[in-house]
């Protein structure tokens, strides 16, 4: 009798692939041979099982008859050369998400090959906007000299009219395979095409322009579009925006960084604004409308008698608005009495009345 698959694993028989995954992670990390828990023959057990139970239709197959076809023969994946390294203790792991159990394992080489890794460089700068426009949004534009596509080659990095090639080495997939000899037999891995850099393609005459790399320096205009209620120091991220990459693979982003100008009357808290009224003794014992400048104009405030200096009225919905939220913030007015330094004759003697009737 061949053996549970299911019962190494510790799932049940209709797990699903999820559940496979998870108990094969739990288990390979519990008999990984570099632990004190580590067991090799049950971390053999334990990726066989998956090997059978993560694919579904070697699962089928095992679920139907007990053993898998390949079971006698080893392995092989899917399009690989099954002949010439078949035999017991070859396995082939398809590594994927699990490279954080094999990594170490396996001296931290990775496991999955990937092709076209230069990515263009992530760009970061600074932008200066008003208080206004950070209230309000605004488009801005700025400049940047960066790694642009090559516009001789459009970003290919061959001569024009010239053949871009399979590259001989890995005939076109970008991955070449390497056999490790480990603890567990042979491992079969894929590396990324020292030839070609994963690319698979080979040119046969470079562009004179960008000398094959598919890529110029310049400077770049580039829109951007400042969201309302945005504060200082937040920053925004235009996806693909940074430098290019290399030969028409993948550009980097690009950060830009907000500073806001002080403002001569506001001041932001959050997304309150606060500013500072004065009034005069008689507004302030007697009540009063006042005018006051709002990030909309001018607004009104009504100041009701006996009013003290130092105290805040709030302006309901004319500060910030939320960003990426609807509604917007308050207003907060601090109210000052300005006592007078200089009197006139008359106003003099109306002060020592009201004096004079307290
Ligand atoms: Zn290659
Ligand atoms: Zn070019």
């Amino acid at each position: 009798m061949a053996k549970d698959y299911y019962e190494i694993l510790g799932v049940a028989k209709d797990a699903s692939q999820d559940e496979i995954k998870k108990a094969f992670r739990k288990k390979a990390h519990q008999f990984h041979p570099d632990k004190s828990t580590g067991d090799e023959v049950k971390f053999k057990e334990a990726n066989e099982a998956y090997q059978v139970l993560s694919n579904e239709q070697k699962r089928k197959q095992y679920d139907q008859f007990g053993s898998t076809a390949d079971q006698q023969g080893g392995f092989s994946a899917e399009g690989g050369p099954a002949s010439g390294w078949g035999g017991r203790n070859d396995v082939n792991f398809d590594f994927g998400d699990l490279g954080d159990i094999f990594g170490d394992f396996f001296g931290g080489s990775r496991g999955r090959a990937s092709a076209r890794q230069q990515k263009g460089m992530d760009v970061e700068t600074e932008m200066q906007i008003t208080f206004e426009e950070a209230a309000f949004g605004a488009e801005k534009t700025v400049e940047l000299y960066k790694t642009v596509s090559c516009d001789q080659c459009s970003g290919s990095g061959a001569k024009k009219g010239s053949a871009i090639e399979d590259c001989s080495m890995c005939r076109g997939s970008g991955q070449v395979d390497q056999v490790q000899r480990t603890i567990l037999g042979q491992i079969r891995t894929r590396a990324v095409c020292p030839e070609c850099q994963g690319e698979g393609k080979t040119i046969k005459e470079k562009c004179p322009t960008c000398r094959g790399t598919g890529v110029d320096r310049a400077n770049k205009r580039i829109k951007i579009k400042i969201p309302a209620g945005i504060n200082n120091g937040q920053s925004i991220r235009l996806s693909g925006e940074g430098e290019a990459g290399q030969r028409g693979s993948i550009a980097g982003d690009l950060y830009v960084s907000v500073r806001v100008k002080p403002h001569s009357e506001f001041q932001r808290d959050g997304d309150n604004v606060f500013s500072v009224s004065e009034i005069s003794f008689s507004q302030a014992a007697l009540g009063d409308k006042i005018k006051v400048n709002t990030l909309d104009g001018e607004g009104q405030l009504k100041i009701p008698s006996g009013t003290q200096s130092g105290k805040v009225f709030k302006i309901k919905d004319k500060g910030v608005p939320h960003l990426n939220a609807r509604g917007r913030g308050d207003q907060l007015v601090e109210v000052i009495v300005k006592t007078p330094d200089k009197l006139t004759r008359k106003q003099k003697e109306l002060f020592e009345k009201l004096t004079g009737s307290e």
